[in-house]
């Protein structure tokens, strides 16, 4: 059998002993960070919770993992396209009421085998002291999405911390435990994904996500349109359903 798929079942074993049943999340005032290993990977994986988040007061900061410069266009410059997708996540930022960047800058499809990100993501933690992360759920068939989550125990292995984290979606569906209602938002985010042009000459991403988040909103039943899904898990808990999944041993 493929070693993946054995995995996968392995885990979704493993989440239907463990998980609880999926919840309504209610956006709470909290000092957040989402990690995204792309720029637009905050805006398609959980855009309208963030700006949720923001009207409920919290404070809301992304770290960018890497520099973005394979998302371009054949015949494109690498340094021009970082140099644009960092504006636009500047842009995306204001719509959606970030309050700070990160760019971390490690090499964008590269990501695992990067040895110092994780350094420069522990003092951030350290200094922020989030109380939720969010960040790629690591079923994410993108490899710089599931390093991001290496990338995050990396960088907690000596330290104390304690947040939750919340795996979003963005090229696979997450184990969903948690849905956010974005009707409310819904629009902020349509104008934050507008704010990647270079991106959205490559793919329709906001046809895609919101596509997905149609879906999502069956699990509310009526009255809602639009969701987005979680895993959401104290960190010690979401390390050992990550073990699962790592293990290498059938
Ligand atoms: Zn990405």
């Amino acid at each position: 059998m493929n070693g993946l798929l054995r995995k996968a079942l392995r885990l979704f074993r493993s989440a239907s002993n463990t998980e609880q049943p999926v919840r309504r999340c209610e956006p709470q005032k909290a000092r957040i960070i989402v990690l995204a290993p792309h720029m637009d990977d905050e805006v398609l994986g959980c855009g309208g919770t963030i700006a949720r988040h923001v009207a409920a007061g919290a404070d809301v900061k992304v770290v960018f993992l890497t520099d973005g410069r394979l998302g371009r266009a054949a015949g494109e410059d690498p340094a021009q396209i970082v140099t644009i997708r960092k504006a636009e996540a500047e842009r995306a930022a204001r719509v959606l009421g970030i309050n700070q960047l990160f760019f971390l800058d490690a090499a964008d499809g590269r990501l695992g085998s990067d040895t110092g990100v994780a350094g420069r993501l522990s003092e951030i933690l350290e200094r922020e002291r989030p109380e939720i992360v969010y960040l790629p759920f690591f079923l994410e068939r993108h490899p710089d999405h599931r390093a991001a989550n290496d990338v995050l125990l990396s960088a907690t292995r000596h330290s104390h911390m304690q947040f939750e984290c919340r795996g979003y979606e963005v090229w696979s569906t997450t184990l969903a435990n948690c849905l956010v209602a974005i009707d409310a938002t819904l629009e902020l985010k349509r104008q934050a994904v507008a704010c990647y042009p270079s991106q959205l000459a490559l793919t329709d991403y906001l046809h895609s996500s919101f596509g997905l988040n149609a879906w999502r909103a069956m699990g509310f039943g009526q009255g809602v349109r639009f969701a987005e899904a979680f895993h959401a898990a104290p960190l010690e808990e979401y390390k050992q359903l990550y073990a699962v999944f790592t293990d290498n041993k059938n």
